[in-house]
């Protein structure tokens, strides 16, 4: 049987006051890397694992449920709008990075399009 995997968002100000025990693992970001490598280790029930992430939870946020949308979440408390040094090799243009600031990452702004790996293994031949 598949444990229970147990996943605690916290901010660090919640973090510092705790009281539990120290967790076995902290993990700095619930993005989609951290979020997967929390979800493999609190596979373990005598593990216990702790994710910091600064955003929020937009699960409920329509520009972050809606693929369409995704574009009107640049930019907002979601984007972290990273500012990027002017380019010399892009005639001194500065741009935006955005990166995701939420539960989830940059999957909270991404536009979710996706493809198949090629060639096409089938995915189940991956070790997990
Ligand atoms: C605009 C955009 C569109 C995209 N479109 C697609 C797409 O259509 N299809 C696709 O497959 N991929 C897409 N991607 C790429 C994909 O979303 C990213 O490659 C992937 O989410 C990156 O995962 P990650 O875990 O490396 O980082 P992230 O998911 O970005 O996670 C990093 C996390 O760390 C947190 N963090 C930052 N600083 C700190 C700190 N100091 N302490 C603690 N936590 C911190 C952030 O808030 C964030 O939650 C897109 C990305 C962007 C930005």
């Amino acid at each position: 049987m598949r444990p229970t995997t147990t996943l605690v968002a916290v901010t660090l100000s919640t973090l510092r006051g705790a009281t539990a025990r120290t967790p076995d693992y902290v993990i700095a970001g619930a993005g989609t890397a951290g979020l997967v490598v929390a979800s493999r280790l609190s596979e373990d029930p005598n593990v216990s694992v702790v994710v910091i992430e600064p955003g929020s939870d937009q699960r409920t946020n329509p520009n972050v449920t809606n693929p369409d949308a995704f574009l009107q979440a640049f930019d907002t408390d979601l984007d972290w709008s990273y500012p990027v040094a002017p380019q010399p090799g892009a005639g001194g243009q500065s741009f935006v990075l955005h990166q995701g600031k939420a539960w989830g990452g940059s999957s909270a702004i991404n536009g979710k399009s996706q493809r198949s790996p090629f060639p096409l293994p089938p995915l189940d031949s991956y070790p997990l």
